[in-house]
């Protein structure tokens, strides 16, 4: 299977000044490139060639597990962005937000403190388990939840790449403007 860098349902300068068109430009259309690029060379010849990406990203290790983890993670954090999003969520997922975390803007703080905290590179999460409770988890480099067996619903990217053009050495800063842009609707579809 060979993987291609998918069209954005947004235009690349729509979400700003959360992230600017340059962020999308270099972070989506070079770096998450890259990832897809090295991840086709990677699996051929592989016992994973014909393997869903989730699965990739549950077994492998080394250079393969990067860059299919760094892969799907970067699809799965564009994806969660409208410039239209912002708000809370609603439904089954705010009320396991406030069960969770107590409410939504402590679930925020503590979202942000654990993706400020990570030394270096990395992400963070919000993930389901299996039996619906929530948990905040902080992975380095392209690590993922689903090697611990959880559903993950929300990404953070704490990589410099990822806030350095906009918001310099100000990584808080840069999580806080992301809640303006998520589109909840996504976020609830994934719980
Ligand atoms: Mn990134």
């Amino acid at each position: 299977m060979t993987y291609s860098l998918p069209k954005l349902p947004y235009e690349a300068n729509s979400l700003a000044p959360a992230i600017s068109e340059r962020t999308i430009d270099f972070h989506y259309g070079k770096h998450e490139k890259a990832y897809i690029d090295n991840l086709n060379t990677l699996i051929k010849n592989t016992e994973f060639e014909d393997e869903p990406l989730e699965e990739i990203i549950r077994r492998a290790e080394g250079p393969l597990f990067n860059n299919a983890s760094q892969a799907w993670n970067h699809i799965f954090y564009f994806f969660s962005f409208s410039p239209d999003g912002g708000g809370e969520p609603t439904g089954e997922l705010a009320e396991a937000i406030r069960r969770d975390f107590g409410s939504f803007k402590n679930f925020k703080e503590e979202f942000e403190k654990a993706g400020a905290s990570i030394f270096g590179s990395g992400w963070v999460w919000l993930a389901r388990d299996d039996y619906g409770y929530l948990q905040i988890i902080s992975e380095s480099n392209a690590g993922n939840p689903l090697r611990m067996g959880l559903t993950p619903l929300l990404t953070f990217d704490v990589w410099e790449h990822a806030y350095y053009l906009d918001h310099q050495n100000r990584r808080l800063d840069a999580l806080r403007h992301l809640w303006s842009i998520i589109d909840w609707d996504i976020i609830e579809s994934r719980f």
